[in-house]
């Protein structure tokens, strides 16, 4: 089984922090470099029976100026592109503008998309129900999947679920 992943999210949720859990040593490609138009292969995960190629879609913040429309254009394009899609979130924060212009571009993209609510080390379980049922009326996800990508809570779960989209 192989496929491809795209991770998306507002800047500080943790995505390097589950790309580094999740890749381990094995590290293919990884970059930081913000705002580049096309698709940069995060990191290639591997186990016995799949390989799940992570893609980071830095074009899907807010454009600042009128470049950014382009690149919201492309960074659009790339999701259809993709097995499925990870909307990850802050457990700490609460909903915000950033996320609605994520949820705006997600609604254009038909492939299954998984909110990812990450630093649950940091919050009360009984914070987590108001948070998800935030999130639920805006988009229709294919599950709702809490983790601690520092601590790796729930991680393994994350994986085995995504494995079984491709
Ligand atoms: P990115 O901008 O989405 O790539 O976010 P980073 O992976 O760089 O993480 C931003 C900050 O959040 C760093 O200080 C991380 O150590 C921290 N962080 C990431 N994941 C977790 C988590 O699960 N729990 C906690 N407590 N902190 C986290
Ligand atoms: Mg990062």
């Amino acid at each position: 089984k192989s496929g491809f992943i795209a991770i998306i999210g507002r800047p500080n949720v943790g995505k390097s922090t589950f790309m580094n859990r999740v890749i381990g040593q094995k590290i293919a490609i990884m970059s930081d470099k913000p705002q580049t138009t096309r698709n940069k292969i995060q990191g290639v995960y591997t186990d016995a029976e799949s390989q799940i190629v992570f893609i980071d879609t830095p074009g899907i913040h807010k454009p600042k100026h009128k470049l950014g429309d382009f690149m919201v254009k492309m960074a659009e394009h790339s999701l259809n592109e993709v097995d499925a899609i990870m909307f990850m979130i802050n457990a700490e924060e609460g909903y915000g503008r950033g996320d609605q212009f994520i949820i705006d571009r997600l609604s254009n993209v038909d492939k299954p998309v998984y909110l990812i609510i990450n630093k649950i080390d940091r919050v009360h379980p009984d914070d987590l129900l108001p948070l998800i049922d935030q999130y639920k009326e805006k988009l229709d996800f294919q599950e709702i999947i809490p983790i601690s990508a520092l601590e790796g809570n729930n991680v393994n779960h994350l994986l085995k679920v995504l494995k079984e989209e491709l």
